[in-house]
């Protein structure tokens, strides 16, 4: 299957984030370039924090945030709505520094997915868990935890809202990884779904070792793309071990979206090691993307 790719090393710290994988159709240059800068805010954002010493498990949700404060991706504000015009939110985090994971799936009630996927890492993760929850539940454990309720006239799709600014893009599941001085790696990744899905459908996008991985192998993957074939393919686990036989970061992420490919399915991913080696790459026309490094920063929406 034909992919681009762009890969390479950053060092560290480094952060490299996606804007989900897709056409985007029909985007106007003023379009792009209100993409683009969304992009890079979220990276700045993340860049920030690794800069001044944080950790990457800070950094990933920090960008992230900022994605699904945008209003312009498919997460957070800008999440598309389902068949019945509801939006639901799948996130997750993982943290390879401390071995936390947590997700939540089908919620309705966070502003920003990524922080509550990370409240539930904070009470759960393995072996005893809570590392997933979903729907109502999800959403009961939201507000107990005093996390801030998403608006209705935040939203900028879905159930006839049109609050500003306009989402621009409905592929643009969002995602993080980093690595920060100390050479630790964490993944987050968020999104509404695919635009116009059944209500209570999830993807891969929340679950650790499908969409959002932080190995301790020291391998951090944040994927999108056609979800239930990243889902059954297991796609960052893949990656993971791939790695761990030995290949080199773009090869595991190559072999990792063939497998997608044989279940038909099409998207891209982000990938660092705790050597700051990262990986951009899709199999679809476009990924919106952008990294930073020790002297290297970047953004792109087209191959590039
Ligand atoms: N992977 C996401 C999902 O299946 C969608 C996407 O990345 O475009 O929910």
């Amino acid at each position: 299957m034909r992919s681009t790719r762009q890969f390479g090393r950053l060092g560290l710290p480094a952060i490299v984030i996606h804007g989900g994988a897709g056409t985007f159709p029909d985007l106007s240059e003023e379009e792009s370039a209100l993409l683009l800068e969304a992009l890079g805010t979220a990276r700045e954002a993340g860049w920030e924090v690794l800069e001044r010493g944080g950790s990457a498990y800070d950094a990933v949700v920090e960008a992230v945030a900022s994605l699904e404060d945008s209003g312009r991706f498919n997460a957070g504000r800008g999440a598309v709505p389902t068949d019945d015009g509801a939006v639901e939110f799948d996130a997750g985090v993982m943290d390879a520094a401390t071995g936390a994971v947590g997700a939540l799936c089908a919620a309705t009630y966070p502003a920003n997915p990524v922080r509550a996927a990370r409240a539930v890492a904070a009470v759960g993760g393995v072996p005893d868990g809570p590392v997933l929850l979903a729907g109502a539940g999800a959403d009961d454990f939201c507000a107990k935890a005093g996390l801030e309720a998403m608006r209705p006239q935040w939203l900028t799709k879905g159930a006839g809202r049109a609050g500003p600014p306009s989402a621009l893009s409905k592929e643009g599941t969002v995602g993080a990884v980093a690595v920060d001085r100390g050479g630790q790696v964490a993944a987050a990744t968020s999104t509404g779904g695919r635009s116009g899905q059944r209500r209570g459908r999830v993807g891969d996008s929340p679950i650790p070792g499908a969409g959002v991985l932080a190995h301790r192998c020291g391998v951090a993957v944040s994927a999108t793309g056609a979800g239930e074939a990243f889902l059954v393919a297991g796609f960052s686990h893949r990656v993971a071990w791939e790695r761990q036989a030995g290949r080199p970061l773009h090869e595991a992420v190559e072999a990792a979206l063939s497998a997608v490919g044989e279940l038909g399915g099409t998207g891209g991913a982000v990938a660092l090691s705790d050597a700051g080696e990262f990986v951009a790459s899709f199999t679809t026309p476009a990924m919106a993307r952008a990294w930073r490094g020790e002297g290297a920063r970047e953004a792109y929406l087209l191959p590039g």
